[in-house]
């Protein structure tokens, strides 16, 4: 069966979700579809009673159903129910993410979709394989430390994955014993109410997920102020998460996770495999259109080897195939918005303007919806608002080194520190590189190619506090109380 659909069929959901249920709201922003331009719906906000109210119907949930006392094992089954529920919804999953953002339909039932429902399941399986720890102490007491849920965590998503952040949110808020709040962006709501309806289809209390929409400044702020939520776990721009910091500083201290921006280079040296190089530098700035937080968006490639790299990735930008994300051909996204693709443009055209080259690319491709061309500049300085500005989409900006110090110091970004690629067929090389970058994640001979949920992900610098996936973003969920008793 295809799983092209007809955008203006699609029956979408409608209203906050709260205690388990759909809550009607006017709708107060108008949603544009990136893939036609199209203005289909509007965004309701929800202000601070909404919010009240989610926190309060997630506090009930956890009294009522005892989530966080109950048998862990009980809480590991539950989620899986879930997930399976996710597995078996994947198509209806699918058309509401395509329909909203920039993720194509045929790439989400086998891609995000499943490595999410996967996701919910490795952290399921914590809930009753993580507890406390008995520790040895001087004095031959007995030590403990016991961990314990926050209670209600505040999480707040990106656009660029909806269903993939919202799953990296909920699914260790969840199996750690908390109730969620989650504000996805107000331009792509959909996947996350479905997703949240479809837990209380599993059988997990209503009230445990709580899906609030709005925007950052009226809904999100309410999340990050909120007394009763005892954590913050934040996707977005640097910007927002220095917002976001400053909100929780004025109304109350609490733990957060914040993942941001990212500018992540990937180094090619002249060793390197030149095929798998360029396959994978190409895939690394085109996938979602650069509308990845780790994005290898700064080629830094050595001098002997510039011109045929360049060459091979342009093929690689040239094989393209863009479409509207409700058909199932598609392979290249569009951008989010008029707005983003007007940015993403002007930033172009100023690095021409002071003497760039736009080897490939560097204008809107002329079909309806907010489609950018694939690009790649050449002539770029290290001040250079390309090399420096976060782009957020399909702009690769190439420079060239001679010796291994020239490149590292041209990887170095003075703000960000997300991710970097690597590719070498030096082992020494690639081990010795790898340490000196600041980096979050960093892939050798591969970018951003099935990421592995056992692996923490997160940035350095102020591309981030904390990280998602891996044993961590479990361990994040929970906080720890240090016990003595006397003998
Ligand atoms: P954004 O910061 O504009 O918005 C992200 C979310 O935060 C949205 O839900 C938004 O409504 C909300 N928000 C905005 N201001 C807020 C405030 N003051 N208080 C509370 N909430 C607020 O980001 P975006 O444009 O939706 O997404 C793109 C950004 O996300 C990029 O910078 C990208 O690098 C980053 N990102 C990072 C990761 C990661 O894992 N590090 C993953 C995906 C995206």
């Amino acid at each position: 069966m295809s799983l092209s659909f007809d955008p203006d069929a699609l029956a979408l959901p409608q209203g906050h979700f709260i205690g388990g249920r759909f809550i009607p709201a006017a709708g107060v922003l108008p949603m544009h579809r990136p893939s036609d331009g199209a203005a289909y719906v509007d965004c309701p906000v929800a202000d601070a009673d909404v919010v009240d109210q989610a926190v309060s119907a997630a506090k009930h949930a956890l009294k009522d159903s005892g989530w966080a006392g109950l048998r862990p094992r009980e809480r590991t089954r539950a989620l899986h129910r879930w997930a399976d529920l996710i597995e078996a919804e994947a198509e209806t999953l699918a058309r509401l993410e395509a329909v909203a953002s920039t993720r194509p339909v045929g790439q989400l039932i086998d891609g995000d979709i499943a490595i999410t429902a996967e996701q919910i399941r490795f952290f399921a399986e914590f809930a009753d394989k993580e507890g406390g720890d008995l520790v040895p102490t001087a004095d031959a007491s007995l030590g403990m430390i016991l961990t314990e849920p926050y209670g209600v965590v505040g999480a707040i998503t990106p656009w660029n994955f909806p269903f993939s952040m919202a799953g990296w949110k909920l699914g260790p808020a969840l199996a750690a014993g908390n109730a969620v709040v989650l504000k996805p962006s107000e331009m792509t709501p959909f996947s996350a109410l479905y997703m949240a309806e479809l837990s209380v289809r599993a059988g997990l209390p209503a009230g445990l997920i709580n899906i609030v929409l709005g925007d950052g400044p009226t809904t999100g702020n309410a999340i990050t102020g909120h007394p009763d939520i005892g954590k913050i776990s934040f996707t977005g721009s640097t910007a927002a998460g220095a917002a976001i910091m400053q909100n929780i500083a004025r109304t109350g201290i609490k733990p957060m996770t914040l993942e941001l921006g990212g500018k992540s280079p990937q180094l090619v040296f002249a060793d390197a495999d030149l095929h798998l190089a360029a396959a994978a530098v190409a895939q690394g700035i085109l996938s979602n259109a650069g509308q990845a937080c780790v994005a290898g968006s700064r080629l830094i490639v050595a001098e002997a080897i510039a011109e045929p790299l360049a060459k091979a990735i342009a093929a690689h930008m040239a094989s393209i195939h863009p479409g509207p994300t409700w058909d199932e051909a598609t392979r290249y996204s569009p951008i989010i918005s008029e707005r983003q693709l007007g940015r993403i443009d002007a930033i172009v055209q100023a690095a021409v303007r002071a003497g760039a080259e736009c080897f490939v690319g560097g204008k809107r491709l002329d079909r309806e919806g907010y489609f950018y061309a694939p690009t790649l500049i050449n002539g770029v300085s290290q001040s250079s608002p390309a090399v420096i500005e976060e782009i957020f989409g399909p702009v690769l900006t190439l420079q060239t080194f001679v010796e291994e110090e020239e490149a590292l110091a041209l990887a170095d970004h003075e703000t960000y520190g997300l991710a970097a690629g690597v590719f070498t067929r030096d082992l020494s090389r690639a081990i010795r590189v790898t340490k000196r970058l600041q980096a979050g994640t960093i892939w050798v001979n591969r970018y951003n190619r099935s990421r592995d949920h056992i692996l923490p992900t997160g940035g350095h610098k102020r591309s981030g506090i904390g990280k998602d996936l891996g044993r961590e973003a479990y361990l994040a969920n929970r906080k720890s109380k240090s016990v003595l008793i006397d003998l």
